[in-house]
């Protein structure tokens, strides 16, 4: 017990050692939307780079600068440092998005509202740019006094998140009792949400008790795209964790914030996917096709026929068909108007040297095709094309 007492009192020294020659550094885990896989929101984690036993984690640290007090001065300058790091961004033109803070019971107690209102003065920011999050237990300790701080964070216009969701006391009370905007799914229930059924449960009914008070859910360390897909079906709002990225630092999340970095998962990206399909009985014109459309980055599947495209159509969403005419068994035109019948939305486009006008017209008429192109055809006049059919294209309307 001595070597524990003197091992603590050692690591608080070197701790207010550390805050004095500012040994500490922010990493930046992005937040991500799970609709549009794009980041909306970021949060900050302490690392102390230590001078003998480099990067130290929070979980080693932050227990002992809670109970010296140091929670405090440290706390106060994570906040300053996510202002001045905004400002700078702002400045530079980075898009940048809201950065949340762990906030320690400690610092409720100490003066968390002036420590916010000055770090957004100093900086000359909107309080948007700056959330907070709390842990059940930091809340817990005086209910009342809490609640009214978080009031007033709130009236600056601070969003308040509540962390580790489900490994507290998990009250809904305080669902109901605090300003909160978002609710964090601890990560000890993503784990193994896709194998076991009581955490799915537990999840499912977080996300479901939250939406109805009108909050937002994120979930916490996802690591797999079953996990991602399985809270996105349960309509888990937002995500944090390896999956997409770790705690990186801030010139990585830059550089993310920059490139417009987003997620789309196979499924998501399956769905969304602008595609083409290309009928033809001659290879030769099917490639060529298959080559020139790629190059505008749709999807692209071929048929040899009528038959094997209608096959094609009921397990692929496709939104362009361009096809022959002159085909063995099907001709394109006949294959339109099935296909007119089944999928009406689609945009259809006749690509033939068959020049049997008149039936083709025909089919222009009767509205089963869009287009009637001629082969041999001008590579950017069919790109044109299809382009425009694309931006022609209604979900569920007929054209
Ligand atoms: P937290 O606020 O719940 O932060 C999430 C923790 O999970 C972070 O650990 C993060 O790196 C980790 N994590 C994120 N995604 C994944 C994942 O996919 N898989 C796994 N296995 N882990 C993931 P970290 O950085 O070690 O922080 C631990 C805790 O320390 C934080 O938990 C927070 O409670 C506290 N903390 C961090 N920074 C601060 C701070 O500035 N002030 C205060 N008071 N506490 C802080
Ligand atoms: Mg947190
Ligand atoms: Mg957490």
């Amino acid at each position: 017990m001595n070597d524990r007492v003197a091992a603590r009192l050692a690591l608080e020294m070197q701790l207010r050692d550390a805050v004095k020659a500012h040994q500490f550094v922010l990493h930046y885990q992005p937040r991500v939307d799970m609709i549009s896989g794009e980041i909306v929101g970021a949060e900050a984690l302490i690392r102390w780079e230590h001078p003998e036993r480099g990067i130290v984690g929070p979980a080693e640290f932050i227990p002992v600068a809670e109970e010296s007090g140091l929670i405090v001065q440290i706390g106060g300058w994570v906040i300053d440092r996510i202002c001045a790091q905004q400002a700078a961004w702002i400045a530079t033109n980075v898009p940048t998005v809201p950065i949340a803070a762990n906030v320690s019971s400690v610092q409720l107690g100490h003066g968390i509202v002036a420590t916010v209102q000055d770090a957004l003065r100093r900086h000359s920011l909107d309080a948007r740019c700056l959330h907070l999050e709390l842990t059940e237990s930091a809340v817990m300790h005086d209910v009342q006094e809490a609640a009214r701080i978080m009031f007033e964070l709130r009236k600056l216009g601070i969003s308040l998140a509540l962390d580790d969701f489900g490994t507290g006391y998990s009250s809904l009370a305080y669902l109901k009792r605090f300003p909160f905007s978002r609710v964090k799914i601890d990560r000890s229930f993503v784990t193994d949400i896709t194998q076991n059924a009581d955490d799915a449960a537990i999840a499912s009914a977080i996300i479901a008790i939250a939406h109805r008070m009108g909050l937002k859910v994120v979930a916490e360390g996802i690591e797999t795209e079953a996990q991602y897909e399985y809270l996105r079906t349960q309509r888990c709002d937002e995500m944090q964790g390896h999956y997409f990225s770790d705690a990186v630092a801030a010139e990585a999340l830059e550089s993310d914030l920059l490139s417009g970095r987003s997620i789309k998962s196979p499924a998501q990206a399956a769905q969304s996917a602008q595609t083409v399909l290309v009928v033809d009985d001659e290879a030769g014109i099917r490639s060529a096709l298959t080559r020139l459309l790629r190059r505008d980055g749709y999807r692209i599947l071929t048929a040899a026929g009528g038959p094997e495209a209608l096959e094609l159509l009921a397990v692929n969403p496709v939104q362009v068909i361009i096809s022959d005419q002159l085909m063995p068994g099907m001709s394109g035109t006949e294959f339109f108007g099935k296909v007119k019948e089944l999928y009406p939305q689609t945009m259809r486009i006749i690509l033939s040297g068959y020049t049997e006008l008149g039936v083709v017209i025909e089919s222009v008429n009767r509205g089963a095709v869009f287009k009637f192109l001629t082969k041999p055809w001008d590579d950017d006049m069919l790109r044109e094309q299809v382009r425009d059919a694309f931006l022609r294209y209604r979900p569920g309307s007929n054209f």
